[in-house]
């Protein structure tokens, strides 16, 4: 990459206080009683308009925008209708009057949710209930005093809850980042810390999320081949022990498989991140965005697509990477269909083999997309930073001189580090890791 950029890194670390005062939980009583009248309030009051089905020409082709008549949910948001309700419930309101005002935000934004998810067909038309014991916090309600590392939160004029994180396990790992609006439960309260930094863009990555594997590539490196097996075998073994305590009808036996498949996937995602970001310095890494995905290809989505989302977590796999690391997303149309040297569209793509019929390269599949998916994120950038419409990056004999060399990370799941082991001879300019299973050391991840 010619010329190197900037790309701000932000980071948000949760990190819980416990708290035993009578009087946060009589707060968050009154917090989520007050969160669901106002959602009531907010129900009662949807206006539910017609959509009309409707098709448009695009291109030469007749394009579905609305399949069918739907009766949509519009939200009430006037100011008068807004300023009724803060109104209605200042009148037994026992604390600070900006509670009122969070509480009216959070039920915006529950409602919210549940229309984009209703919109999708993702939720029925049912209001939606608070179940869990929370309340949020709003920064007006919060003083920050990052020398003392104290929160002093304003129940009541006068009457404040304080809170501190000097001398907690993660004091150390929070130096200098910024406190953001708290959630308090009824034993804790929750504090996000958030940091933001320039980091110097000297890499670029194109990761293609499989089943079984995430292939990367980036020039100076060559191919990246993670091998997701163990996540997947371990995935397996609790699917058939959850299968038999359920069909042996042993509800508290299931439960705890579910909980300890959960940690240690978590553990394994956690240590993923962890090995990219400290074998890749520097790095954005590009994700396929799997929302667009989706909602594009809900119906026709091929085989081999519905297939690695089934058991591996990819959703929560690029969170997780993008709180430790740059990431970037793009759009998966045709990432595994185009030819990385000539750029030819190929109808349909099957096996593992990608064979282009114009200009003969044939190639594994992922890495195909791992090149495409690079390739797209720096046309979109150019595009954006000339502000004019390219005609296409250009397509290059990139791919056969990286071919030549392949870095395989794995991650151990249940040892304490990941492990990076490298099979083939690999020699790129400034690696970091050389020889055969060389160890990441441990991170805390949280
Ligand atoms: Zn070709």
């Amino acid at each position: 990459m010619q010329g190197n950029s900037l790309k701000t890194l932000k980071q948000v670390r949760m990190y819980p206080i416990p708290v035993s005062d009578s009087r946060v939980s009589e707060l968050i009583t009154w917090y989520i009683r007050t969160l669901q009248r106002a959602i009531d309030i907010i129900w009662e009051n949807i206006e539910w308009k017609y959509r009309f089905p409707r098709v448009e020409r695009r291109k030469r082709k007749q394009v579905v925008i609305i399949p069918y008549k739907l009766k949509v949910p519009e939200l009430p948001k006037s100011r008068s209708f807004k300023k009724r309700l803060r109104d209605e419930f200042l009148l037994d309101c026992p604390y600070a009057r900006h509670w009122v005002d969070v509480v009216i935000r959070t039920a915006y934004s529950v409602m919210e949710n549940w229309r984009k998810r209703y919109l999708r067909g993702r939720a029925r038309k049912i209001k939606p209930r608070i179940r869990r014991r929370f309340a949020r916090c709003k920064i007006t309600l919060m003083k920050i005093d990052y020398e003392s590392k104290t929160i002093r939160i304003t129940l009541k004029p006068g009457e404040y809850l304080s809170i501190s994180w000097k001398s907690t396990w993660f004091e150390h790992r929070v130096r200098g980042w910024a406190v953001g609006e708290v959630i308090i439960k009824d034993d804790r309260i929750v504090i996000p810390f958030k940091s933001s930094k320039e980091v110097e863009v000297r890499k670029v990555i194109g990761w293609d999320s499989n089943e079984l594997s995430l292939d990367g590539y980036e020039p100076s490196i060559g191919f990246i081949h993670v091998d997701l097996k163990p996540l997947q075998s371990m995935k397996i073994v609790y699917e058939r022990k959850k299968a038999i305590a359920q069909r042996e009808g042993r509800r508290e036996l299931y439960e705890k498989y579910v909980r300890r498949e959960r940690n240690r996937e978590k553990d394994f995602i956690n240590k993923l991140s962890a090995g990219l970001r400290s074998l890749f310095s520097n790095t954005v890494h590009v994700f396929e965005d799997l929302d667009k995905e989706d909602m594009i290809n809900r119906k026709k989505r091929r085989k081999n697509r519905r297939k690695r989302n089934a058991r591996t977590p990819w959703k929560r796999i690029h969170r997780k990477v993008s709180e430790a690391a740059l990431t970037a997303y793009v759009d998966p149309r045709n990432t595994s269909r185009e030819c990385p040297r000539c750029g030819y569209v190929v109808e349909t793509q099957e096996g593992q083999i990608f064979e282009c019929p114009r200009c003969g390269l044939k190639m594994n599949r992922h890495k195909v997309a791992s090149i495409n998916i690079r390739r797209k994120y720096l046309e979109e950038k150019r595009r954006k930073e000339r502000k004019t419409r390219m005609r296409g990056f250009p397509h290059s004999y990139e791919p056969e001189e990286a071919m030549k060399v392949e870095l395989w990370v794995g991650v151990t799941p249940s040892g304490r580090s990941p492990m990076i082991r490298i099979p083939m001879k690999w020699d790129p300019e400034g690696g970091e890791a050389k020889g055969r299973g060389l160890n990441i050391k441990q991170h805390q991840a949280q």
